[in-house]
């Protein structure tokens, strides 16, 4: 298992970084996070609050997917 001498959650590829991004929003809609960046480190993908909000972000905030994607989440809670 890697591990990372930050101690923040490691992605291993890009894809997967802005999956856990999505969630997070989908999540906390007032999330600081913004982007993921490549550790210098452990060499995996790491969240940060800081820099440019990434664009796969930005768009599904604008297409309003954040918005659906926590809606649909809160009635799965319910529901199940
Ligand atoms: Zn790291």
């Amino acid at each position: 298992m890697s591990d990372c001498p930050s101690k923040k959650n490691i992605y291993h590829s890009e894809q997967e970084a802005k999956e856990a991004l999505i969630r997070i929003h989908v999540k906390y809609q007032n999330s600081a996070t913004r982007t993921f960046y490549t550790c210098d480190q452990c060499g995996h993908f790491h969240l940060t609050s800081s820099g440019e909000i990434d664009d796969t972000l930005k768009q599904a905030q604008q297409a309003g997917r954040i918005d659906q994607l926590s809606e649909s989440e809160y009635w799965t809670r319910k529901l199940s």
